[in-house]
């Protein structure tokens, strides 16, 4: 499924005519993959590269979909969780990478970030409206520990230690697939682009001369941003309890960022934006301070080089980090 829509900039196009080919163009392309909307909008010179661009990046987030996905039996994913508690799996290098990042984010949250959630996570589903007794989760919760996977780089192998590990990697795979594709503009010689993969969004380079907009949505609102920022060359992840959620039978929200800890949604916020340089690290970080929740996610953030959080918390009161504050006096 794909939408191309083509838009002049018109504005632009009659301040550079003189330096550009008749045909530069903001393009727009649009598509589905890892159950989420792919968005992208680039500045191109030649529309037969910008299609071209436009394809690649969505084959990309297909086949990192086909590797990570834990719904399709036949990813490299599943097969590792069939196969790891019986010895080393050798795996690609997209899923070596993706599994090496996500246990660095587990090791710096202390755990709050935990790609073995599986175990409970697998119990939960959204659109049924499903949740796991006690004993079931207390069951699962026994088999969560990030040190229980082990990796080993000279192989490209993981294993687990523990039977019954379940890795799942919805808090992290859609960043890594939005870095991949901002490699593959820059392939095609594209120098400006804005491309999201539901809420993890990178920014290459600005809108011509002007930073580009980014919104970040009113978690109680369909419709409405909480805030709206100019922004360049940044990556930007937004984890929210609005994505994915019911309410059950106490009117309790029931969403999908869960504590590892307690195997349970987790509570205090409503949503965590992460800005950085790239975007496997702010989608892992967003769901990690999600799960830490306000006071200890900004002790994390701002002991992290080169990376911000806005935090909204169920009091609907917003939290910066010390790189977004404005400085005092000011
Ligand atoms: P979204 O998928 O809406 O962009 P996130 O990046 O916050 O949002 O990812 C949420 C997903 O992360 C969940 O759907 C689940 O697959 C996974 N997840 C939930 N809790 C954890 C956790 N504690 N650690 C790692 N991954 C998690
Ligand atoms: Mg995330």
């Amino acid at each position: 499924m794909r939408v191309v829509e083509r838009m002049l900039a018109w504005g632009l196009a009659t301040l550079v005519t003189v330096a550009m080919p008749a045909r530069a163009e903001w393009v727009r392309v649009s598509g589905t993959a890892m159950t989420t909307a792919i968005e992208m909008e680039f500045w191109s010179e030649d529309p037969a590269v910008a299609s071209k661009a436009g394809d690649a990046v969505l084959a990309m987030f297909d086949r990192i979909d086909h590797q990570m996905s834990r719904y399709r039996d036949d990813s490299e994913l599943s097969r590792v969780n069939r196969e790891a508690a019986s010895g080393p799996v050798e795996v690609s290098d997209s899923l070596f990478t993706v599994l090496q990042q996500a246990l660095r984010i587990s090791e710096l949250s202390n755990g709050a970030f935990d790609i073995s959630f599986g175990s409970v996570g697998y119990l939960y589903d959204f659109r049924a409206r499903q949740q796991p007794s006690d004993e079931e989760l207390a069951e699962g919760l026994a088999k969560v520990n990030y040190k229980s996977v082990v990796l080993d780089p000279s192989a490209n192998t993981v294993r687990f230690l523990d039977e019954g590990i379940r890795l799942d990697l919805g808090g992290i795979a859609k960043g890594y697939a939005v870095d991949r594709g901002i490699d593959i503009l820059k392939s095609f010689g594209i120098r400006q682009a804005r491309l999201s993969a539901g809420g993890d969004l990178r920014l290459l380079g600005d809108k011509r001369g002007k930073p580009w907009i980014v919104g970040i949505r009113d978690p109680r609102s369909e419709s409405r941003n909480a805030m709206v920022l100019p922004l360049t060359n940044v990556a930007v992840s937004t984890s929210g309890d609005y994505e994915r959620f019911f309410f059950d039978a106490n009117h309790e929200r029931v969403h999908h960022i869960l504590s590892p800890a307690t195997g349970k949604p987790a509570k205090g916020v409503q949503s965590v934006t992460i800005l950085g340089d790239d975007s496997i690290t702010t989608d892992g970080l967003s769901t990690a301070v999600f799960v830490l929740g306000a006071a200890k996610g900004l002790e994390m953030i701002n002991e992290l080089e080169g990376i911000d959080a806005i935090i909204i918390d169920e009091q609907r009161q917003v939290h910066y980090s010390d790189g977004l504050m404005a400085p005092e006096g000011s």
